[in-house]
């Protein structure tokens, strides 16, 4: 292994952003401010390799890499002018975790390392502050515990509210040295009850452990479930930064604090965020004390002073550097500085984490401000995340009607925009199990990294503190949720189950309260949400599109992403409002059109049920000429939302007695209806029955036994097809044969099919023709697909049959130990959600080239619901399909993954 320890700022910049997978997001980009001439407190990095070796070292730090450290540590304190457990002039550090990608599952930084009962002393004479280096110590001491012994960190806060009632102070700035001394000794005694050893007073020991516990913590339950949720692979492992420390909390010309260069909730370009005089590390985001804003325009109203008038110059060297490091990076970031007696120190910068809104917004703006090209946005854009664009909100008109009703409960920060409606829980664990019974809304004082798994089961976070940087904002927008913070109205008894805000009580468990993400507004009760924007202008017209700032950057994305993708976007529809919803959204064209569902509706069922009793051809040739007329209008519509679009039609597919009342009460009614006695309904019920309907009588092998039903599917798409045709539109059928697993059904099924259309043409005079092809969907049809494709003219993959049957995996029964395999890391995820893109996806694969062998320009499309998952829809890009197709709501997802698919080759 190469070099384990590399350098950042004073003298000696050994690191550089190009080196995040070693270094680590946090390492990597301090060496690159350092590169800059911005002053970031000089350091170094253990990296990432290390982590891993660590663990490979059967979890020991080894000797090499401990003199690495210790020649970094000797610059160190040559740079810093200081020595670490010097006993006059005490260099103190920081130990700060740090991933190739931001992980708040991580452990927590531990400030102040290197003080003890000697160098406290040294740090009072050379500060001239008693009371900052007291405070210091108890600090250390309490996150050095917990963060590396485990000891809870509720018993130094109960320890503090103790000493602070016997003092009669409130405030942890009201504290002196003194009482912060008698603190320290607490501490060490409730270190020693709870650990059974005294505190580690030796500086070298305290950095051992310290980072020892930075690589243990990439273990940890809390970061081991971030890394699934967000697919961080296990073996990237943490860097260690080992950074000297820089004081926020010396005096009241110190300080410290978070900052955006854009608003991450809207992505407006504001600077904008957060800081706390004479304060240290993560108080800002704690929510011990309320933090002041930044900038006066934020101040504004809120009667709390900003640094942009405490500090004029700090706030605009804070300013500038910010707007440097955004115009450096190219991107939105996310900082963290220090004000040491008026000198600003940058400690942390990132990409930051904003809403799929803003995410958008700032990709548009980068490019409208020449920092980036349409492709680098495009890139940048979480494909999934634009399902928050078309996600309901509330109706304002019903927000104003609980308004005056009085229903509006509180308001907080708009931390994570969306609607969100729920029954109220308290905690995470209620949180999971009661959202396995409906929608939840997790209501806390805040959150930490141990409520993950219950924000993910919950549609919203409220929380009673902390700002727009807090945990519970942060992880929210993250993860797509809406959320509420700083409530602090919102009062949580968690032993009596209540929420109480004024007068109003609230019950965990039965009440339900519904927030808005986007305004901050909490209400009592169930609001109904209503179509986003982009749908009020795209599908019910009620907004125009000039009037929607957020339609017209979704517009753009759409724009972008077609001009840079390859493959098709098709959708899945049965019905034309469902078509000319997806064409709206931007498909082009129709994928998959089930014709089964148009054999549900109103009396068509009667007449369907009575095809499915006939006991001879001509019976059932007689119910199917009262279904012909139905099934035709239908195709008429369809074809006419999708004038000159392509409509690939699936013949009948799933078994008969799905269209079979099961029960007595429906039997005795279809009976009635079709005026037959119940027992000869009973009798076909039961004929039809299947052990494994799944594999039974389904698909083309219904064509096969019963041709008469698919010659008239085929003549009504043919009579639509030419009756559209006459008004001036034109339709563009595809007839796709199901299930296909020998190219013997298809060249039989073809054959009914050919002399059907052949009749019509006859009978009208016509020379109606469309292409007809089969879905590939049975392992056997795959691996065969040379022969299949001298009769198919198209291929359309069904991953979900295909994922069925490549893995023997029923849908409908996985249920029950797909979850498992997933935690247990059998499957990497749930294939019929992403697909198996080793096995099922070499099933595809095989199929296209075989397909492509037989008949080079043969079309190649998918209808799998995986045609609307980004990681798939890269898959279908490079295995040369021509489209993908999705459900409606799906096709701009789909439409920007496949540009992204297209961008990355
Ligand atoms: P996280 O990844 O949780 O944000 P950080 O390592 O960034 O953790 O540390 C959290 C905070 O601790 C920083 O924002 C900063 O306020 C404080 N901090 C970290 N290192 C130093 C340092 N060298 N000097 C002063 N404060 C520090
Ligand atoms: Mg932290
Ligand atoms: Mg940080």
């Amino acid at each position: 292994m190469g070099k384990g320890v590399y350098t950042f700022g004073g003298n000696r910049n050994e690191g550089g952003a190009a080196m995040r997978n070693l270094l680590g997001g946090k390492g990597c980009n301090l060496a690159e401010m350092a590169g800059l001439g911005i002053p970031v407190p000089p350091g170094f990095t253990l990296t990432t390799e290390q982590c891993n070796a660590y663990y490979t070292n059967g979890r020991q730090l080894v000797n090499e890499l401990k003199a690495e450290v210790m020649d970094a540590l000797r610059w160190l304190e040559g740079a810093r002018g200081c020595g670490f457990g010097s006993t006059e002039n005490p260099l103190l550090l920081s130990v700060r975790s740090g991933a190739r990608v931001s992980m708040p599952g991580m452990m927590d930084t531990v400030l102040n390392l290197g003080l003890n009962d000697k160098t406290v002393l040294a740090l009072e004479k050379a500060s001239g502050n008693p009371r900052f280096a007291w405070d210091s110590y108890r600090r250390f001491i309490t996150m050095y515990s917990n963060v590396v012994l485990g000891v809870e960190h509720a018993l130094f806060e109960a320890e503090l509210e103790r000493t602070k009632e016997r003092l009669g102070k409130h405030l942890d700035t009201d504290l002196s040295a003194e009482d912060w001394k008698v603190l320290v000794s607490a501490f060490k005694d409730i270190v020693f009850e709870e650990s059974g050893h005294p505190f580690p007073l030796d500086p070298m020991d305290q950095l051992w452990g310290a980072i020892r516990a930075v690589f243990e913590s990439w273990n940890t339950g809390r970061a081991i479930t971030y890394r699934r949720l967000h697919r961080i692979p296990d073996d990237w492992g943490t860097g260690v930064n080992v950074q000297s420390m820089v004081f926020g909390n010396m005096g009241e010309d110190c300080g410290t604090g978070v900052a955006f260069t854009r608003d991450p909730s809207t992505g407006e370009r504001l600077f904008y965020g957060e800081y706390l005089i004479n304060a240290q590390g993560e108080d800002v985001v704690a929510g011990i004390r309320t933090p002041q804003p930044i900038t006066r325009s934020q101040a504004e109203g809120t009667g709390l002073k900003s640094l942009e008038e405490v500090m004029p110059d700090s706030f605009r060297e804070l300013d500038a550097t910010c707007q440097r490091l955004e115009t450096h990076f190219k991107d939105m970031q996310d900082i963290e500085f220090t004000i040491e007696r008026g000198k600003l120190y940058l400690l942390q910068t990132r990409n930051g984490k904003r809403t799929a809104m803003a995410g958008i917004r700032i990709a548009i703006d980068l490019v409208d401000e020449g920092l980036i090209d349409s492709k680098t946005a495009l890139k940048r854009i979480d494909a999934d995340s634009l399902s928050q664009l078309l996600a309901p909100v509330f109706d304002p008109r019903e927000k104003d009607r609980l308004r005056k009703e009085g229903k509006l409960l509180t308001k907080g920060l708009n931390a994570g925009p969306g609607a969100a409606t729920g029954l109220i829980a308290l905690t995470a664990a209620q949180a999971e199990k009661m959202a396995q019974e409906g929608p939840v809304v997790l209501v806390r004082v805040e959150t930490s990294p141990e409520d993950i798994s219950g924000m993910i089961a919950s549609q919203g976070i409220l929380t009673a503190r902390g700002g727009m940087t807090s945990h519970a904002a942060v992880v929210a927008r993250g993860m797509g949720k809406p959320c509420v913070c700083g409530a602090s109205a919102v009062q949580i008894d968690l032993a009596r189950g209540i929420v109480r805000v004024g007068e109003k009580e609230l019950k965990a468990g039965q009440d339900w309260i519904s927030m808005d993400g986007s305004t901050g507004e909490v209400f009592v009760g169930k609001l109904s949400a209503h179509p986003s924007e982009v749908n009020q202008v795209l599908v019910d017209g009620r907004l125009k599109a000039e009037d929607s700032e957020l339609y017209q950057r979704f517009a753009k994305i759409m724009a972008w992403s077609h001009a840079a993708k390859r493959l098709k976007v098709r959708t899945n529809a049965d019905t034309p409002h469902d078509a000319a919803v997806a064409r709206a959204f931007g498909a082009e064209g129709i994928g998959l059109c089930r014709t089964e569902h148009m054999f549900f509706e109103g009396d068509r069922i009667i007449a369907v049920r009575e095809m499915i009793l006939a006991t001879d051809i001509e019976g059932r040739r007689k119910a199917l000429a009262k279904l012909l007329p139905m099934q035709r209008e239908d195709f008429e519509g369809i074809f006419t939302a999708m004038n000159g679009l392509p409509v690939n039609i699936r013949l009948l597919d799933p078994p008969l007695h799905e269209f079979l009342p099961q029960d007595e009460p429906g039997q005795k009614e279809m009976a009635e209806v079709l005026g037959v006695d119940l027992g000869t309904v009973e009798r076909r019920v039961a004929q039809l029955h299947e052990f494994n309907p799944m594999m039974g009588h389904r698909g083309c092998r219904l064509g096969i036994t019963f041709p008469e039903i698919i010659r008239m599917q085929v003549r009504a798409i043919a009579e639509a097809a030419l009756n559209v045709a006459a008004k001036g539109i034109t339709a563009v059928p595809e007839i796709m044969v199901p299930l296909i697993g020998t190219v013997r059904e298809l060249a039989y099924t073809k054959t009914e099919m050919l002399d059907e259309i052949a009749q019509v043409n006859k009978e009208r005079g016509t020379q109606f023709a469309c292409p007809m092809g089969t879905m590939i969907e049975i392992p056997r049809a795959a691996i065969t697909s040379d022969k299949i494709a001298a009769e198919a003219e198209f291929f359309s993959f069904g991953t979900n049959d295909l994922t069925q049957m490549g893995f023997g995996f029923s849908r409908d029964d996985a249920g029950s130990f797909l979850p498992e395999y997933v935690g247990k890391k059998i499957l990497e995820d749930d294939p019929f959600q992403s697909l198996d893109q080793e096995g099922i996806g070499e099933l595809v694969r095989i199929s296209c080239e075989k397909g492509r062998a037989t008949r080079p320009g043969i079309k190649l499309g998918v209808c799998g619901e995986h045609g609307g998952d980004p990681r798939s829809v890269g898959f279908f890009h490079r295995v040369g399909l021509d489209y993908v197709s999705c459900s409606p709501y799906r096709v701009p997802i789909a439409t920007l993954a496949a540009a992204q698919a297209a961008l990355e080759q």
